[in-house]
C-alpha cells in the first residue's frame, strides 16, 4: 500500500478545496432562483467565486475546515489498522500544509493540539464489503453547521407549527422546523440529512451518513422520496434566503433514512449541512493504495467554473469605512448598507470573548472592528500569511459581546448569522453595528486582507488567536444598526409567519 499516503492527502486536499459536481449544480439553481441586486443575490455571487478561488488555488474553500469524518469499506482480510495510521498521517500532514485548520481541541483543558490529532480526531467508521478496492468516503462539516443539527422527540410542540405527531406529518413539521431554526447560522442555503427512527445516538450517525448520498439522486423508496421533495418545495418557500438575508434558496437538498425503533421511542434526528458541502470519495486499489476512481465526480465533466461574474459588484452605493471608526460615523449606518471596510481589524472568538470577561485586552480596541474568525494561518518565509479567512458564528459571543461593546469601546462587530436581543441593545447604548460577513467565503476574504500586522493570545492556538490585520475592501452587510434595527430578527418573524400560513397536510 506504499500509494496510500499520497492518496488520502490528495483525497483531504480536494475535499477541502473543491466542492463535488452535485453540490455546485445544487448552488447554480440556487443562485438563479434569487432575484439579482437582493442581499440574497450578492451574498451567492461571492460565494460563487469564492468556490472557484478555492479551486484555482487548492486553498480550503471554508476556514473551518470541520471534524474530519471518513467512511472507509474495506475487502475482507484488509488491515484496518494499517489505515487507521494512514488517515491521521495524512490529516497531519494536510494541517500543516494549510489544507485544514487546525481544529482538534481537548474539551477539558481548552488545548489545541495543532495538528487534528486527539481522541476519537479524525472520526473514522470502518465497514467490510465484499468487493475487491477499499473505498474511502469523507465529510469536512464545519462548527456552525454542525451546532444546527438538531433532534427531535415525538410527540413534540414546534415554533409556529403545533403539535408533531408521530406519523409522516410529524416527520414534516420536524423538518422545516429544522430549516427554520437554523436561519443563516448554519450558512444557507443548506442541506438536510435525516433519520427517522433509531436510537438518539445511532439516529445522528445515520442522518450524518445521509448527506453521502448526492444531492440530486432520488430516494429508492417511493414514501420518503416524496417527502423530500416536499420538504425541498416547501423550505424553498420560507424565505430564509442565502446567509438568512431572506430570499428564495433557502435548501438544497433533503435526504432521509428510515430505522426501526423502540415502541417507546420516535426520533427525528437532522444533520444540518451549509453550502460549503465538503465530500468526496476515492477508491483505491487494495494492494498499491493507488486511486482508482474518484467518487461524486464525473471524469467526463471539467469542473464548471461558478462565478457569472464579479464576485462583488460594485453599485456605488456602498458605503466607504476605514477602521478605527468614529461613533458619528457608526450611527449613520442602517440596516441593508453594503459596507466596503478598509484599515485594521482584529479577530476575535470564544476564547477571545471569554478571555476579555475577566482580563484587559492586549490592544486598544477603542473605534476598533471586531471579526468573529478563526483563520487558516501558515508560516511563511517568517511571515504569518492568511490562508482563508471567513467570518464564524456569532451568536455565540451573544452572552459576551455586549460587555465587549461597551467596555473597550467597539465600533463595529463581523461575523455571520447576527447576534441577539442583548447585542442588538449595546449596539444602540453604545453606538455600535453589526456587520454580517458572507460565511464560508473564506478565499474571499482572504484576499482582502492586505497584511498581517501582529498576533496576541497565541496560547490559545491559531483559531482562537487575536490577529491583527490589514484590510482593504472587506465587503459586508449592515445587519444590525446603533437605531435598534435587525434584520435577523425581521426574518426570523417574517420566515415563522410564513411557516405557520403553509398548508397543513
Ligand atoms: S460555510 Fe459556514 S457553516 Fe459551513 S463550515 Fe463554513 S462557517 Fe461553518
Amino acid at each position: 500500500m506504499q500509494f496510500l499516503p499520497s492518496s488520502l492527502l490528495e483525497l483531504i486536499t480536494q475535499t477541502s478545496t473543491n466542492l463535488p459536481a452535485d453540490v455546485r449544480a445544487a448552488m447554480s439553481i440556487a443562485s438563479e432562483s434569487e432575484r439579482p441586486s437582493t442581499q440574497s443575490a450578492q451574498a451567492l455571487n461571492i460565494i460563487l467565486s469564492n468556490i472557484d478561488m478555492a479551486a484555482d488555488d487548492e486553498g480550503p474553500i471554508c476556514q473551518d475546515t470541520g471534524m474530519p469524518t471518513f467512511v472507509v469499506h474495506t475487502p475482507v482480510g484488509v488491515n484496518q489498522i494499517r489505515i487507521r495510521k494512514a488517515i491521521r498521517e495524512a490529516v497531519a500532514e494536510a494541517t500543516k500544509r494549510g489544507k485544514l485548520r487546525p481544529n482538534s481541541v481537548d474539551s477539558l483543558t481548552g488545548a489545541n493540539s495543532g495538528d487534528n490529532l486527539g481522541p476519537e480526531t479524525p472520526v473514522i467508521h470502518f465497514e467490510q464489503w465484499e468487493q475487491d478496492d477499499i473505498e474511502i468516503k469523507l465529510i469536512l462539516k464545519g462548527g456552525g453547521c454542525e451546532n444546527k443539527n438538531i433532534q427531535y422527540s415525538l410527540p413534540c410542540t414546534l415554533d409556529h407549527l403545533g403539535r408533531a405527531d408521530r406519523n409522516l406529518e410529524g416527520v414534516r413539521k420536524c423538518l422545516l422546523h429544522a430549516v427554520w431554526q437554523a436561519q443563516g447560522q448554519g450558512c444557507a442555503p443548506g442541506a438536510l440529512g435525516v433519520c427517522i427512527g433509531s436510537d438518539r445516538a445511532h439516529g445522528y450517525v445515520m442522518a450524518k451518513d445521509q448527506l453521502f448520498r448526492t444531492l440530486d439522486d432520488v430516494n429508492d423508496n417511493p414514501v420518503l422520496a416524496k417527502l423530500e421533495a416536499q420538504v425541498m418545495e416547501e423550505a424553498n418557500q420560507l424565505g430564509v434566503g442565502a446567509m438568512g438575508f431572506g430570499g428564495k434558496a433557502s435548501l438544497i437538498g433533503c435526504k432521509i433514512a428510515a430505522a426501526n425503533r423502540l415502541p417507546a421511542s420516535f426520533f427525528v434526528s437532522v444533520a444540518y449541512d451549509c453550502w460549503a458541502f465538503r465530500r468526496l470519495g476515492i477508491r483505491v486499489d487494495a494492494a498499491s493504495g493507488a486511486i482508482t476512481q474518484w467518487l461524486y465526480r464525473d471524469p467526463d465533466r471539467p469542473v464548471e467554473r461558478m462565478a457569472k461574474g464579479e464576485g462583488f459588484p460594485l453599485t456605488g452605493r456602498e458605503v466607504i469605512l476605514t477602521a478605527p471608526l468614529t461613533e458619528e460615523i457608526v450611527r449613520g449606518l442602517r440596516v441593508g448598507d453594503v459596507v466596503l471596510v478598509s484599515g485594521e481589524m482584529y479577530t476575535g472568538r470564544d476564547q477571545v470573548h471569554a478571555h476579555l470577561m475577566k482580563n484587559p485586552p492586549p490592544v486598544d480596541l477603542h473605534g476598533a472592528v471586531l471579526y468573529h474568525c478563526g483563520p487558516v494561518m501558515l508560516k511563511e518565509g517568517g511571515q504569518w500569511t492568511v490562508k482563508a479567512a471567513g467570518p464564524t458564528t456569532s451568536i455565540r459571543e451573544e452572552p459576551y459581546q455586549a460587555d465587549v461593546i461597551k467596555k473597550y469601546g467597539v465600533r463595529a462587530v463581523v461575523g455571520k448569522g447576527g447576534m441577539g436581543a442583548k447585542t442588538l441593545a449595546a449596539l444602540k447604548e453604545a453606538g455600535a453595528v453589526y456587520l454580517n460577513g458572507i460565511g464560508g467565503a473564506a478565499q474571499y476574504y482572504a484576499r482582502t486582507v492586505e497584511r498581517v500586522l501582529g498576533v496576541h493570545l497565541m496560547e490559545f492556538g491559531i483559531p482562537e488567536a487575536m490577529w491583527h490585520l490589514k484590510v482593504n475592501n472587506f465587503a459586508a452587510i449592515v445587519t444590525m444598526d446603533a437605531h435598534g434595527n435587525s434584520l435577523h430578527a425581521e426574518v426570523e418573524k417574517e420566515t415563522g409567519e410564513a411557516l405557520a400560513a403553509l398548508p397543513k397536510v
